[in-house]
């Protein structure tokens, strides 16, 4: 394994070890993501560390709520970290997850997300802005990290590489601080 996915699993680790379960009931985007199969098993898990690779595998990013996102987002790298090399649908959508709405372009035209059904770009993209808000300096620096990581993984996977040099690109120049869309 290259010492920067070694390195930035152990970024991911320190910038959300103390990121907690938000609660019952608060991990969902809305009530009909919240009753998702997937969100249940992570909304009953204690903490991230505990999610399994078969609970992990095929997650989307677009049903959490920004606590739950928080909460469910390293687990998330860390598997694909493991995983990228796979036709496990997280990699794609966790990367989409992190990625600003150029990226989601191609995705809806693909058809195959990350946009919950019947929410517009407009929408789903002021979701998306209350999603990553809530991470700290440090947790952004380990998306980050992932990000690049990944990027070099995927030397050989042209979209994959390119979506994750994308979405790097993006976090790299975006503060908080700037006004949503
Ligand atoms: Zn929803």
């Amino acid at each position: 394994m290259s010492a920067n996915v070694e390195e930035a699993r152990q970024q991911i680790r320190a910038a959300f070890a103390e990121v907690a379960h938000p609660g019952e009931g608060t991990i969902g985007h809305c009530g009909r993501c919240h009753h998702e199969a997937d969100v249940q098993i992570v909304e009953a898990v204690e903490g991230w560390p505990a999610l399994s690779t078969s609970a992990l595998h095929g997650l989307s990013l677009a049903f959490f709520s920004p606590e739950g996102f928080r909460f469910v987002l390293p687990a998330l790298m860390l598997h694909v970290l493991t995983v990228w090399n796979s036709d496990d649908p997280a990699v794609d959508s966790t990367v989409w997850g992190l990625g600003p709405a150029v990226l989601w372009d191609r995705a809806a035209t693909e058809n195959e997300g990350p946009l919950p059904e019947g929410q517009s770009p407009a929408e789903a993209t002021a979701v998306w802005y209350s999603k990553v808000r809530v991470l700290t300096t440090e947790q952004r620096g380990a998306v980050m990290s992932f990000l690049g990581a990944l990027a070099a993984l995927a030397e050989s996977d042209e979209y994959l590489r390119e979506d994750a040099q994308k979405a790097l690109n993006w976090w790299k120049t975006w503060t908080p601080d700037e006004p949503a869309a």
